[in-house]
């Protein structure tokens, strides 16, 4: 396959925008499947396991290979919820192109909103689909107004719908100026090819030159052609659109019915005809030997490069999805994994289409593969060519802020439920796993209890483990508030083997979400190289549970001077005068708990704004900016996590069920005394 007839893609939708049919749908027409299954009997194809088909939203985004036109297209399933958005993120990352899902009823939806602007990030170009024409109250006009108004893009309609709602049957293609229409609505139905009638005509001419003059413009030989009052064929308008939707500058709109089977197969046309092939991409950006930037092309023969994206493992082990940003790998060969360090041999290579894997001897640059066999990778690391390290960017992932406190419920099963979290850790690096310090209990953080309970019941569906969850909790953070220095001395040389460590630290706060930092600046062997290692370790141990069981953050450490003792110095001795010395530490620099603050949008009719803004101000919030969107009102705001729990019920009850809001993590903020002593 010639890599210009290649397509990344991904499905971008909001919740029930209908992506999981219209993958199912392409899967069908492309042949990958012989029949499409149904959200509605829970058989769909690109969703992996039991736990999605019971919910219906697909969560782990699984890539399937399908042919369409001697095309290739890879498409990597996004998926819609917030609390995944770390998925939409890394998919977002690997993929050149995608087509975003809108409802024709409910059109642009909050979550759309938050997808749209990530994909701005990435300047991923983009085709919207505006499905489910067949709907009660679609209005395709509308959906284009709000995605104009909304995401401030400029739209090209190249297809205007044929009938409405109950008696939607195709539309007429601005390009080929012509109808097409579908004759049945189940999967068979084939669909027709016709001129347009005298009423069409007038509309569609109307139309069309609208196109033409929002288009033009992106290519040079077609603005001359029209500027010289000749007709442009539909080619070079094809062209036109091409550029501009690759540029970023312009998003085509199509419309049709997953479904109800209509519009899928001129869809993929489009795919083919506005999404860039790998080798139409910007060079990824990589650290070369700590050297700065450098640049690496889609090429075949440069060194090989690529981002392991996501680890699937399931009962017959591990599967890393990975983009290949340049060169090739062949399966049997040696890599190295730049972040860990550690060589890897590619065991076998897998182009996985739809529930079948297909081995492959090698992979180049612009392929989406899934790699077996590797050790020692997780998600977001590079691999690439021993000889010609280079680091690609790593997939930022968020803090956790949530925790819950889980158990197996037989005794038995506790070895197998820490293999189990361990494998949902290695799959979702927004998954964090910890041990309560007072309590002992396992606990599993994450960004949303959604992700959480998702993931808990993956335990059941997938490992078979019967479980016992605690109730979702805040996960808190301290910090410190003042800087110190001092001395300390551990010294046991009385009966038995001795121990001596002194060190001479310095405790520093740090700005919000700078992590911790430990700095050495011993001279001239005061404290031998190799126990300095151990005085870091130390403090690391006693900040994991702080001065009140919370991980303590936003620090630096710095080893200003010490001594040993020849004999009696050890590992052990200095770790222990670190952990001590923290804990010195920790009387003075005034610690403090902070919170994960969130940042929420509430979009309600404008009636309930008075209640909606009250009810956020009594959880502690800060309303940072209020805008009217049509009747509605769009409030955004600060809250603490802490007052967060239950919104959704709340929020329904004050608004009749109207208002809709989305939530993510922003920042941490030190949590006011009078609410920090009920904290416990
Ligand atoms: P996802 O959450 O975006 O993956 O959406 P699904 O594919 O699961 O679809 C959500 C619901 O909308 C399901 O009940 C689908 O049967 C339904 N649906 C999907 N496409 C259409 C369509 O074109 N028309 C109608 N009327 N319903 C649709």
């Amino acid at each position: 396959m010639k890599r210009k007839n290649l397509r990344n893609i991904g499905i971008i939708a909001h919740v029930d925008a209908g992506k999981t049919t219209l993958t199912e749908r392409v899967l069908y027409y492309t042949g990958a499947i012989h029949k499409a299954g149904d959200v509605h009997n829970g058989n769909t194809h690109t969703d992996f396991s039991p736990e999605e088909r019971k919910r219906g939203i697909t969560i782990y985004s699984a890539a399937t290979t399908v042919f369409w036109n001697e095309h290739q297209l890879n498409i990597i399933d996004t998926p819609g919820h917030i609390d995944f958005n770390i998925e939409v993120n890394r998919s977002l990352r690997v993929l050149d192109g995608a087509v975003v899902v809108f409802d024709a009823v409910s059109g642009v939806e909050p979550q759309t909103e938050t997808n749209w602007r990530l994909a701005n990030q990435y300047a991923v170009p983009r085709i919207c689909f505006v499905n489910k024409m067949d709907r009660i109250g679609s209005d395709y006009y509308r959906v284009i107004n709000m995605i104009e108004n909304r995401l401030g893009i400029k739209t090209a309609m190249i297809q205007i719908p044929i009938g409405s709602e109950d008696n939607f049957v195709g539309f007429i293609d601005l390009l080929l100026m012509k109808a097409i229409t579908w004759q049945g609505r189940d999967l068979e139905s084939v669909y027709r090819v016709d001129d347009l009638d005298q009423e069409q005509i007038v509309m569609a001419e109307t139309y069309r030159q609208k196109l033409i003059e929002q288009v033009v413009e992106y290519d040079d030989d077609a603005l001359e052609t029209y500027l010289n009052g000749h007709v442009l064929d539909d080619e070079s308008l094809k062209r036109c659109i091409r550029a501009g939707t690759l540029q970023g500058e312009l998003t085509p709109v199509l419309c049709g019915t997953a479904f109800k089977n209509i519009g899928i197969q001129p869809l993929m046309d489009a795919v083919v005809d506005y999404l860039p092939s790998p080798v139409e991409m910007p060079a990824v950006i990589g650290i070369e030997n700590n050297e700065g930037e450098k640049q690496r092309l889609a090429d075949v023969d440069a060194p090989f490069s690529a981002l392991a994206f996501k680890v699937v493992n399931d009962r017959h082990g591990s599967l890393y999805f990975a983009r290949i940003y340049s060169g090739q790998v062949s399966s049997g060969s040696q890599v190295l994994n730049v972040i860990t360090g550690k060589k890897e041999r590619i065991g076998r290579i897998y182009e996985i289409q739809a529930d079948k894997k297909e081995a492959k001897d090698c992979a180049v640059a612009g392929d989406i593969v899934a790699f077996a066999g590797l050790k020692h990778t997780g998600t977001g690391d590079t691999l690439c060519d021993i000889n010609n390290p280079i680091v690609l960017e790593r997939i930022n992932v968020p803090e956790p802020v949530i925790d819950i406190a889980v158990e197996a419920k037989a005794k038995v099963d506790q070895a197998n439920l820490e293999k189990g979290l361990r494998s949902l850790v290695a799959e979702d690096p927004s998954l964090h796993l910890k041990t309560d310090s007072e309590t002992g209990q396992t606990l599993l953080s994450g960004m949303g209890e959604l992700q959480l309970q998702v993931n808990l019941s993956r335990l059941q569906d997938d490992y078979g483990i019967d479980v016992n969850v605690g109730s979702p909790k805040v996960s808190y953070r301290e910090t410190i508030t003042q800087a110190t220095e001092l001395r300390y001395l551990n010294k046991k040389q009385t009966g038995g083997p001795g121990q001596y460590a002194e060190v001479e630290l310095r405790f520093e706060p740090l700005e919000r979400g700078e992590g911790y930092i430990f700095e050495s600046q011993i001279v001239s062997g005061h404290i031998p190289k190799e126990y300095v290692p151990s005085v870091d370790k130390g403090i690391q141990k006693a900040a994991q549970s702080g001065t009140s069981g919370y991980p303590l953050v936003d620090l630096k450490v710095t080893l200003l001077d010490g001594t040993y003792h020849e004999n009696d110095s050890s590992n052990i001795a200095f770790e222990w005068a670190a952990m001590m010395a923290f804990k010195e530490a920790m009387q003075i620099v005034k610690p403090v708990l902070l919170e994960p603050v969130m940042s929420i949008e509430v979009i309600t009719p404008s009636d309930y704004l008075g209640d909606c803004i009250g009810d956020i101000n009594r959880r502690r919030g800060l309303i940072t900016n209020q805008t009217l969107k049509g009747f509605d009102s769009v409030i955004k705001a600060n809250v603490p996590l802490a007052e967060m729990f239950g919104y959704i019920g709340d929020l329904r009850a004050l608004t009749s069920g109207r208002a809709t809001f989305t939530m993510q993590f922003d920042h941490y903020a030190i949590v006011p005394k009078q609410i920090a002593q009920f904290v416990n």
